[in-house]
């Protein structure tokens, strides 16, 4: 009988290990006003964030299901609470990352999705 495993879908960013990548959002405390707005924001797939009902915060639980150089929650909280790595880190990573990995990616998203190419 085959093992079933469960695999993160977000374990591998493009052909690299997400573990290696620092791409994840911090939250100061004492700015948080526990007003939900990350928690809505971030992608219900990726759920990065929970929430703490007894001191109304949101707290970071899943850090490594971010996606690597978005930054929408931290441009959606209202009260500068998010913070991410700078972003010349992440844009460095991606410089070395191999042509014929994202090539192969490329083709297999406009196969899915013909309605692309122009
Ligand atoms: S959006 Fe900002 S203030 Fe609102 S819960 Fe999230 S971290 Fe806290
Ligand atoms: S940056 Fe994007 S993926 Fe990461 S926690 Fe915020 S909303 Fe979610």
């Amino acid at each position: 009988m085959s093992e079933i495993t469960t695999q993160n879908p977000f374990a591998i960013w493009h052909g690299k290990p997400r573990s290696s990548i620092q791409w994840e959002p911090s939250i100061d405390e004492d700015k948080c006003t526990g007003c939900g707005m990350c928690i809505v924001t971030c992608g219900e797939k990726r759920n990065v964030f929970g929430y703490d009902f007894d001191r109304k915060k949101a707290v970071v639980m899943y850090p490594e299901n971010c996606m690597v150089g978005c930054n929408n929650c931290t441009v959606g909280c209202l009260w500068g609470a998010i913070t991410h790595p700078d972003v010349s880190e992440v844009k460095g990573i991606s410089r070395k990352l191999s042509m014929d990995q994202l090539r192969k990616e490329l083709e297999s998203k406009l196969k899915a999705n013909p309605g692309l190419l122009v």
